[in-house]
């Protein structure tokens, strides 16, 4: 018996669209002021689009810097290659910043140990570390009380063997239509750099803005945007402003792996959470709740030969069932798409969002590796 060189994929997979991302970029680059410069946001494996992949794309596109969360992304991204500056987000353990200044991983610094430690350590290696202060404006997440972060940005500015390569603070609200928190984080980051300005303490770059700042808060883009969402072709709300021709870069598709006809008062899987009142035929989908589709039950419906097939049952750990009764043809492996568009259809991370009762980011980031990602040219 002669096999191939790898077996055969699963009959189940997340398709990413590497052309429509460079698009997306570039459609944003095109949208925004020439002076305003854009940070990509790939933390969480870009959120789950694949980190190293979108990052290359996007630095082709022109994008001048990338942030991730952890340590292990950014040593992935420097591991493929990848030469670009990286901000890491969140907050440092102590014991993570040699590692950040050995790899030149840009640390966003809330506090005077992790400043000093980072100073000396840099001094040590004979090389100076690039730094952004993180202002907390009122998301009370990361970052230093705005009335303390002129102090901090004072110290940085001490340091010979560190550079104040940004100030950031990040909103709490964004993309929605009430912008007056957003309005009042504005003016006390404002105050922040009117106060650096005073000092003669220019960082190279301030930055503010999220997806949602970047559409709909001009008066707050600064130097720098930080997009995440946005380029992978979804909008952080239904209310925020559109810029045309952005759509999705992730489409998740599966087949049938089987069909059952069912007669009146026949349930279908566990818990007999769908009872026929009529003759059905079951369509029978190779994924669940163990590859990140959400855990539903009788709500939310797949792609079927370019109709909608309504989730019949709760979703198990790895399958979930829908009624094809009406889906004229509909076979055993049949194409079934998850999240995506088929014809004249299209399911959205929005609308799987509203059947778990989340939101896009999530369900983005939901999908397992046990689904293999297909790249698609670009
Ligand atoms: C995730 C994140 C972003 C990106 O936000 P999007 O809404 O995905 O554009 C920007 N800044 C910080 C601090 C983040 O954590």
């Amino acid at each position: 018996m002669t096999l191939s060189a790898t077996p055969p994929p699963r009959p189940a997979w997340v398709e990413i669209d590497r052309a429509q991302f460079r698009r997306n970029l570039e459609l944003i680059h095109a949208d925004k002021p020439p002076g305003v410069k854009v940070l990509s946001v790939v933390k969480d494996n870009a959120f789950g689009h694949g980190a190293v992949e979108l990052s290359r794309i996007a630095l082709e596109t022109g994008v001048v810097h990338l942030a991730v969360v952890t340590l292990a992304e950014a040593l992935e991204l420097r591991g493929a290659g990848i030469t670009a500056p990286i901000l890491l987000l969140g907050n440092r353990q102590l014991e993570e910043l040699p590692w950040c200044v050995e790899h030149d991983l840009s640390c966003a610094v809330q506090d005077e140990e992790n400043i000093l430690a980072l100073a000396r350590i840099a001094t040590r290696a004979n090389r100076r570390a690039a730094v952004h202060l993180k202002v907390n404006t009122g998301m009370n997440r990361f970052g230093r009380h705005w009335l303390e972060a002129t102090s901090l940005a004072e110290l940085i500015h001490q340091q010979p063997s560190l550079e104040l390569a940004g100030v950031m603070s990040h909103f709490a609200m964004s993309d929605e239509s009430d912008k007056t928190f957003a309005n009042l984080q504005i003016e006390r980051f404002r105050e922040v750099q009117t106060a650096l300005e005073a000092r003669g303490i220019r960082p190279r770059y301030y930055h503010l803005c999220n997806s949602g700042g970047l559409l709909d808060l001009p008066h707050a883009h600064f130097d720098l945007v930080r997009v995440g969402l946005l380029p992978l072709g979804v909008f952080p709300s239904k209310v925020c402003r559109r810029i045309a021709g952005i759509a999705p870069v992730m489409a998740v598709k599966t087949r049938l792996a089987a069909v059952q006809d069912i007669g009146v008062g026949d349930t279908v899987g566990y818990g007999l959470r769908y009872k026929a009142e009529s003759p059905r035929r079951i369509g029978v989908l190779p994924v669940g709740y163990g590859d990140g589709f959400p855990r539903i039950r009788n709500q939310g419906h797949v792609l079927v030969r370019g109709h909608r097939a309504p989730l019949v049952g709760t979703v198990a750990m790895d399958a979930f069932m829908v009624d094809i009764t009406d889906v004229p043809g509909a076979k055993i492996w049949d194409e079934v798409v998850l999240q995506g568009r088929q014809g004249d259809e299209e399911i959205t991370a929005h609308d799987l969002a509203a059947w778990k009762g989340s939101v896009s980011y999530d369900i983005l980031t939901s999908w397992r590796e046990r689904l293999p990602r297909v790249y698609l040219p670009g």
